[in-house]
């Protein structure tokens, strides 16, 4: 592990900014349901959402003015309700990713030895997901567990639909 691997800095990203691009169970079928977020919206929180599912053709909208995200810990995205696609049990809890730059960023959190936060404007960033992190995924007792299991999310998002079992109509 070099340098740069052993440091995170919490620069004050926060679930959000995960939540443009992400993968959810297909309510139909089961299968990866891509969920994109309309980008020309300035606020990101609120900017409509479609569900698309490239195994079965299932597609829907989401455009409200409320987004219930009270829950972090909860494996289901704040918009359509629906388990993430990539999760998996790890170290007794269930761990998941709502997308590969969500991956990434836990397995940079987890992996570091050392993690420090930047300053903003306001003060600490309290909203920041770094912060906000289950206990469980931070402790370094799962830290071997934890990044097998980013490993194994990373290996199942080259074919997300690999074991998709086609369902009866
Ligand atoms: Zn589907």
């Amino acid at each position: 592990m070099n340098a740069e691997d052993s440091r995170f800095v919490d620069d004050g990203t926060q679930m959000v900014d995960f939540l443009r691009r992400y993968t959810v169970v297909c309510p139909e079928c089961g299968g990866a349901a891509r969920v994109a977020a309309k980008e020309d919206e300035p606020f990101i929180l609120f900017a409509p959402r479609r569900l698309t599912c490239a195994a079965c053709g299932f597609t829907k909208e989401w455009a409200e003015r409320s987004v219930s995200y009270g829950w972090s810990g909860a494996a289901v995205d704040w918009y359509f309700r629906l388990p993430f696609h990539f999760q998996k049990p790890c170290a007794g809890h269930q761990l998941w990713v709502a997308n590969r730059e969500h991956l990434v960023f836990l397995r940079r959190y987890v992996a570091a030895k050392h993690r420090t936060r930047h300053r903003d404007a306001h003060g600490w960033r309290n909203a920041s997901l770094a912060s906000r992190i289950p206990k469980w995924i931070a402790q370094s007792k799962n830290r071997t567990a934890v990044l097998a299991a980013l490993d194994d999310l990373e290996e199942k998002m080259k074919e997300p639909n690999k074991n998709l079992q086609p369902t009866p109509r």
